[in-house]
């Protein structure tokens, strides 16, 4: 994907080519050849305008696009609608066959998935294998749980035995998926493949910065043999999305809380739907037994994977008094050893921030924290000299309550350190915040730690890990409580979200005269006699 014919093109001007000083070679360059069909995928007209997006490894022009407007959004939705009523119809098991393929395809494609990922977020290439390995596991999760996931199930009725219950699951229609740029493999698909297993059509609006992945998505659905239709991706910025909630039959939403309250709202006002992944501040607890030198490595990668631009990240540490000092030296000292760096393989530890906008609230959160009195442990500077939006691995000690960092989302490699003398002021500031996306415990007693995280305001606690396993386990819901979100993705979660119950009654007794009709035939008293002596014996049996 990335080549001299590339460099040569972007030198002369060709859409999407890069110019990196740094790199003539032509490294963190997209080929034209790659990148035209799948910009030609993007649902637009004439006119709609274009966005430019850059490469955060060296801030230089990534690709030039055409953006969508309002009327191909609408035009998007409407195909959308006649496609899903086919797909709909077709067997579950057929549209899990999709799913497997394409759980195949984002394996043995990977390098293509990842480069793109890399060049668009500026991410290591562990942090952008986390999101093959996740599509992967979806994939395969819903290829094979779904028909499970959305059987019919019969229910006891009014009258027993006289009357059939049966609850169906039907598709609400076309979804609207509506995502960031910080994991856009993921968030292109996470929510996508339980809908389209469920009979839904999906139309999403990704981050313009990381649009080209969606593209590859949108390729890698049709190689698997999506049916025409069923996943759009529409391009732009925020009104854009607008545009897409005002025609969906459900809103799947991974974005920031300010906007999530808007999508919510005018959800609201429409009456569909809305799941909503939302910000966090997410609180990791170090209990006085842990093995130190054991848990280390995980707590970093707990904090600082994908340069902390990561809904589940730790950004605030937890530590008991007792091995306070033993922890916060053997931290800092494995902090500084982490290795930054642009590279489109497995030598950096972490990548660049994705953006100004990215660089400018972290160092804004730093600079506040420092001038109420904050103490930098490592990091805390902006790191030009590797790339232009790289920023260190920060750890900031005596935070004071007041400081931005203490409360709001920093979504950034920086974490903050506090100190605890028992478990009960542990669960006290973890829960200190208005966010419950995610939380985890470190300690040798698993059981203590159950009973701290049974304590915890979150949607999931890991308990010995950071994120990576509560993540994995696609079986298991994952959402946010309070500020973080609404409704949850994964397992059961998401089929809830996007399925509607369909009730089906059935008067059995029809067949042969004994109906309620017939009993109010009889006149009088008589039915509620009747109906008297019936819900008696139903409730002395203890029927349900
Ligand atoms: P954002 O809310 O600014 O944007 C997210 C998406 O919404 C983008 O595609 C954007 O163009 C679109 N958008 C913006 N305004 C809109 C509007 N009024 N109507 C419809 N769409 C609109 O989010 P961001 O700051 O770019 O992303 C980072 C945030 O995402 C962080 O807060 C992070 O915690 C959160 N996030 C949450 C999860 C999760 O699963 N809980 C996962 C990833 C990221």
């Amino acid at each position: 994907m990335i080549d001299d014919a590339a460099a040569e093109a972007a030198a002369s001007g060709a859409v999407g080519g890069v110019l990196d000083p740094e790199h003539p070679q032509g490294t963190f360059v997209l080929e034209p050849g790659v990148m035209a069909p799948l910009v030609a995928r993007i649902a637009t007209s004439e006119g709609s305008g274009t966005h430019r997006s850059m490469c955060p490894f060296t801030g230089a022009p990534l690709v030039t696009f055409p953006v969508s407007s309002a009327e191909d959004v609408a035009a998007c939705v409407v195909r959308a609608r006649v496609a899903q009523r086919a797909w709909a119809r077709r067997p579950v098991r057929e549209r899990a066959e999709v799913l497997q393929r394409l759980g195949r395809i984002v394996l043995e494609r990977q390098s293509e998935a990842l480069d793109l990922v890399q060049l668009e977020t500026g991410k290591a290439r562990r942090a952008a294998f986390e999101e093959v390995a996740d599509i992967a596991q979806v994939a395969r999760h819903y290829a094979v749980r779904g028909e499970r996931y959305l059987s019919s199930r019969r229910l006891s009725g009014m009258i027993p035995l006289l009357t059939g219950v049966q609850v169906h699951r039907r598709p609400v229609g076309v979804v609207g998926a509506i995502a960031p740029w910080n994991y856009p493999l993921v968030l292109a698909l996470a929510e996508a493949l339980p809908a389209l297993l469920a009979g839904n059509a999906v139309v999403l609006k990704p981050d313009p910065q990381t649009t080209l992945t969606a593209l590859w998505a949108a390729e890698a659905l049709d190689d698997a043999g999506l049916p025409a239709g069923l996943f759009q991706v529409v391009a732009g910025g925020p009104e854009v999305g607008e545009e897409l909630v005002e025609h969906v039959d459900h809103v799947a939403f991974t974005g920031s809380t300010a906007t999530g309250r808007k999508v919510a709202a005018r959800a609201g006002e429409r009456l569909i739907g809305a799941t909503l992944e939302l910000g966090g501040k997410n609180a990791l607890y170090v209990a006085d037994d842990v093995d130190v030198d054991a848990a280390v490595p995980g707590i970093v990668r707990a904090c600082f994977s994908n340069a902390g631009q990561l809904c589940v990240s730790v950004e605030r540490l937890v530590v008991h008094e007792a091995i306070a000092d033993e922890f916060v030296a053997k931290f800092v000292r494995a902090v500084r050893n982490l290795r930054l760096g642009p590279a489109l393989d497995y030598t950096a530890d972490v990548g660049s921030l994705t953006s100004a906008a990215q660089l400018d609230k972290v160092t804004a959160h730093v600079d506040d924290a420092l001038a109420r009195g904050a103490r930098v442990l490592a990091g805390g500077v902006h790191r030009a000299d590797v790339g232009p939006y790289f920023y260190a691995p920060t750890v900031l000690d005596d935070v004071p309550a007041q400081a931005t960092v203490a409360r709001e989302e920093t979504f950034g490699p920086v974490v903050t350190i506090t100190r605890v003398d028992c478990d009960e002021d542990a669960v006290t500031v973890m829960n200190d915040t208005e966010y419950g996306l995610h939380a985890a415990v470190w300690s040798r007693d698993v059981g203590r730690a159950r009973r701290v995280a049974e304590r915890v305001e979150c949607g999931s606690v890991a308990i010995n890990d950071g994120y990576t396993l509560t993540w994995g386990s696609v079986a298991a819901p994952l959402g946010g409580w309070k500020a973080s979100g609404l409704g949850g993705r994964h397992g059961s979660a998401s089929i809830d979200g996007l399925t509607r119950r369909q009730t089906v009654v059935t008067s059995r007794g029809a067949r042969f005269g004994a109906t309620l009709d017939s009993l109010y035939g009889l006149g009088g008293d008589t039915p509620s006699r009747v109906l008297t002596t019936a819900l008696s014996v139903m409730r002395r049996l203890r029927m349900s």
